[in-house]
């Protein structure tokens, strides 16, 4: 990467505790302005008389991908309000600067848009990750070829062509770890992607080990509601520059409405985090002592997933939640529960999803704000189901077994 970084002002933050930026940062210029809440800015277009002073602000910004002084000209160069997400999740992250995006995977795709474009094109990356992730690099649909390997084999995998390394810890959906250390080590020179999705800076803050890119679902935990889709990218402002031309070119902005509600997220970002991660770590503890499952997947570094393995039939229990709802996706406040293999999953080839450990028995849940004793009695109601399926009132057909299926009329418990 080049030269412009020595232009990017000094942006480390103050030492500010991180429950404190995540309700200030992004804020910080709201008194003067007479505000307490954050104004959102919807305009897609911002007037100016002076066409000359326009033109130079637009050949900055193709040449350098810096943010505009002033307004931004068109609202596919930046927002206001977007910037005020951008700014505090950089804090929270400690690098210089984010770039946002309409989800996670228009983020991923333009990081991956962004190396190709310095002729980078190849990608070596570490299984599990997010099922669609998994398929952005493998289906060739940005050109891009990748090299699948474990964390040991990076160094070997590495060419001259190689852009970007990609891993995801915990991992989606086994939970896996990796040691970012010692995987930035291996990376050499080529810039280490992080996906901290699951993680979130209140657990890890991946640049402090070496990553150079930070990359977040921010429809996950960020938003933290279910209502907001997002992704953004964390990283040194050299790339983020570079980032703001790709999203400028290829359209993929955040909207302003989002912005704002991902702002507003972040202010409760560690509480939400904490208090569900206590949950979780509780259910896992319960879930290993439980002869119904035959595997308990939770990080070390703890968190508010908990994924496991059941003996019986794990559509039965999918189909048998009453307080948590059976759902793709996480980070919300409520609790929501699914089968990577048939859904989060499901687009990642059979041999290379049970390879990496994503068997026909793992259920992956997302625990929310629920009291953990009612999340304890609904998953301990739906593991001893006998029912085989609720009726749903859907248009889709169900894809859990119907009544007739052989192991329903053996008893699901013990
Ligand atoms: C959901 C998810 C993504 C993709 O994000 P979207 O906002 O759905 O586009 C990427 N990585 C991980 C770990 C995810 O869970």
């Amino acid at each position: 990467m080049d030269s412009a970084s020595s232009k990017t002002p000094s942006t480390t933050p103050p030492p500010r505790a991180l429950a404190t930026e995540a309700v200030h940062a992004g804020r910080d210029d709201l008194a003067a302005l007479g505000l307490h809440a954050p104004p959102i800015d919807l305009s897609t277009t911002y007037p100016s008389y002076d066409s000359r002073g326009e033109a130079q602000r637009i050949d900055a910004f193709a040449t350098t991908g810096a943010r505009l002084d002033g307004p931004p000209v068109y609202a596919r160069l930046d927002n206001p309000t977007t910037a005020r997400f951008e700014t505090a999740l950089a804090r929270l992250e400690g690098t210089a600067s984010a770039v946002a995006f309409a989800s996670g995977m228009a983020a991923l795709t333009a990081v991956l848009l962004a190396r190709a474009s310095m002729g980078l094109r190849h990608v070596v990356a570490v299984r599990p990750l997010y099922g669609c992730s998994d398929h952005l690099l493998g289906a060739g649909l940005l050109g891009t070829e990748v090299t699948w390997t474990d964390p040991a084999g990076i160094s070997d995998a590495i060419r001259p062509d190689t852009g970007l390394v990609i891993v995801e810890t915990p991992a989606n959906p086994t939970l896996a770890e990796v040691d970012i250390r010692a995987v930035a080590h291996s990376c050499g020179s080529v810039p280490l992607l992080v996906d901290n999705t699951f993680a979130t800076p209140v657990l890890q803050r991946p640049v402090e080990h070496g990553a150079r890119i930070v990359l977040h679902s921010a429809t996950k935990y960020l938003g933290g509601h279910g209502d907001v889709m997002g992704g953004v990218v964390a990283c040194d402002e050299e790339f983020a520059a570079r980032l703001r031309q790709v999203r400028f070119a290829t359209g993929g902005v955040l909207h302003p409405m989002a912005g704002y509600l991902l702002l507003r997220g972040l202010a409760t970002l560690p509480v939400r985090f904490r208090a569900a991660s206590a949950s979780a770590a509780e259910l896992s503890r319960r879930l290993s002592a439980d002869p119904r499952i035959a595997r308990v997947h939770y990080p070390e570094l703890g968190g508010a997933m908990v994924s496991f393995e059941v003996y019986g039939d794990p559509h039965r229990v999918i189909a048998a939640v009453r307080l948590i709802t059976p759902a793709v996706s996480l980070g919300s406040v409520d609790s929501l529960i699914q089968h990577p293999a048939s859904i989060s999953h499901r687009i990642v080839d059979e041999g290379d999803r049970q390879a990496s450990g994503v068997g026909d028995r793992l259920l992956r849940m997302s625990v929310g704000l629920e009291d953990v004793e009612d999340l304890w009695a609904d998953l301990c109601q739906a593991l001893s189901s006998e029912e085989p399926v609720r009726q749903v009132v859907s248009a889709r057909p169900a894809r859990t077994g119907a009544g007739t299926a052989p192991d329903s009329r053996r008893p699901a418990g013990r």
